[in-house]
Parts: structure tokens; C-alpha cells; sequence
């Protein structure tokens, strides 16, 4: 396939046909999954695609005990390959070391470190092994996010690909994927939680409130954000491994939920 034609192919594809680009493209795919909706909205397609995708988790010592549960649940319900990331023991007692447990409320500086030691030093190992990787991130989520682009090299990750099927996909359209295809969603969500992350740095929100408002609820305006997903430069096509792919930011040109495609 030349470029051009990737690059039209992509452009007017849906989520499940990025998807599949990216288990027919790359040699070795792996999908980052918090198990929160968005994640199972992409477990969901890509066990229809691939027989046996390989998903990453991080288990970052601070998980709600209800994502423990229901990441089990959801493993014996897919097919998957799950691979779960714990932080490197000697990074976390070197931090604790220095400042409790509970050093994230102290400063968004500490809250960095820790976020840096429990998670993003974990996936950065941890995609060293992959030549792309897939996350369920939308562009509504939070004004860092908003030009989010479907596919880009990600230079903090070794210019691995990364791969945002769910870029332009609003909450709704994503709650109306799981209903219906029959999909359970994370219990957290039933007591009012609309962003799971670590148990001590994740509440319930308010009708009204930013669905990610309840992430570090204690720092006010910061960004809501663990430096998982720096912003990427997407300012063109990228060339990757002799191939070009194309690089979207637009919200609505391309990953258009399934149920949009009539
Ligand atoms: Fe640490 Fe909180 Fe970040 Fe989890 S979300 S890694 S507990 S700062």
C-alpha cells in the first residue's frame, strides 16, 4: 500500500478499521488498558480482530481493590494476553524513603514523582518491547488532550507508533458501545467515579463537574494529567520505518464511532 492510500485509508476510517491497521501494520501491538470504559471499548474490538491481543496494565500498588476484581473479570471473560506492570521495588522505596506514602498531596511535583516511579517509568520499560501501542484516550477529556492525534510517533517512547483509535469519540459515544455490545463497565462508575485511577488520588464527581475532576481533586486547575500522555507534536505526516502515516487532529475526521458510519 503506498502512502497516499494509508493515508486516505486512515482518514476516513472508523475506530475498528484503525485498529485493525495497526494489528496488520506493526509486528508487535501493545494495548494500554486502565479498564475504564474507553479500554473496553477497545478490548472489545480488538479480540474481534486479533485471536489473542496483548493488553498492558499498570499495577501501580495504589489500585482501588474493585479494579483488582474487575480486571479479573474481564480476563475471564476475553481472550487477552495480559501483561500487568508494577513499578521497579527499589524506585518505590527510594521515594517512599524520602517521603511517606503519601507524598502526592504534598506537591503536584511529588504527585509527578510518583505518577513518574508508579507509572510512566513502568510503560516506558515496559514498550520497549513493542513497535506500537494503542491507548484509549479522547480529545473532550481535557484541554491537553484536544489535539490528540489518531496516529503519531510517540518521541517518548522511543518514536514507537501510538495509536488513539477513540480520539474524536464522545463520553456518550462510548457509553452507547458498551450498552450495546453487552459490556460490564468498571464498578467504580456505579458510585459516581467518572475517571478511575489510584485509589488515594481519585474521588467521585458531582453532576456537572469535569469528568475528570475528580483526578487530583486536591490541586484544583492542574492539568489532570500523570505525564503518561506528554502532548505530540502533530504538525504532518510522520515518516515511520519507511512508511508514512497519517497524523489527525481534527475531532471528526476519522474514528467515528461504529454507529455513525449509516
Ligand atoms: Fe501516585 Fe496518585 Fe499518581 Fe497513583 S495517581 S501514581 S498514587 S500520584
Amino acid at each position: 500500500m503506498s502512502a497516499l492510500e494509508l493515508l486516505e485509508d486512515l482518514s476516513d476510517a472508523d475506530a475498528e478499521e484503525i485498529l485493525a491497521w495497526a494489528y496488520r501494520t506493526f509486528p508487535r501491538v501493545a494495548l494500554v488498558a486502565s479498564f475504564q470504559a474507553e479500554a473496553m471499548v477497545l478490548i472489545d474490538m480488538a479480540c474481534r480482530i486479533v485471536p489473542e491481543p496483548e493488553v498492558l496494565t499498570l499495577d501501580t500498588g495504589r489500585l482501588h481493590e474493585e479494579t483488582h476484581r474487575y480486571i479479573e473479570q474481564i480476563r475471564s471473560e476475553y481472550p487477552i494476553r495480559l501483561r500487568i506492570l508494577s513499578p521497579d521495588a527499589a524506585e518505590v522505596e527510594a521515594m517512599t524513603g524520602r517521603n511517606g506514602n503519601m507524598q502526592f498531596r504534598q506537591s503536584i511535583a511529588l504527585r509527578n514523582e510518583c505518577c513518574a516511579v508508579r507509572k510512566v517509568n513502568p510503560l516506558a520499560a515496559a514498550l520497549r518491547d513493542y513497535d506500537a501501542w494503542i491507548t484509549g484516550l479522547r480529545r473532550e477529556q481535557t484541554p491537553t488532550r484536544a489535539e490528540t492525534p489518531v496516529v503519531a510517533e510517540d518521541p517518548g517512547h522511543g518514536n514507537i507508533t501510538k495509536i488513539v483509535p477513540l480520539a474524536a469519540w464522545s463520553r456518550s459515544d462510548v457509553w452507547d458501545y458498551l450498552a450495546g455490545h453487552g459490556i460490564s463497565h468498571h464498578p467504580l462508575y456505579d458510585l459516581g467515579y467518572t475517571s478511575i485511577g489510584c485509589a488515594p488520588c481519585t474521588r467521585a464527581t458531582s453532576p456537572g463537574e469535569d469528568e475528570r475532576a475528580g483526578r487530583w481533586w486536591w490541586e484544583g486547575d492542574s492539568e489532570k494529567e500523570c505525564l503518561l500522555h506528554p502532548p505530540i507534536d502533530a504538525g504532518g505526516l510522520s515518516a515511520l520505518r519507511g512508511r508514512r502515516v497519517s497524523v489527525l487532529t481534527e475531532p471528526g475526521r476519522s474514528a467515528l464511532p461504529t454507529s455513525r458510519r449509516q
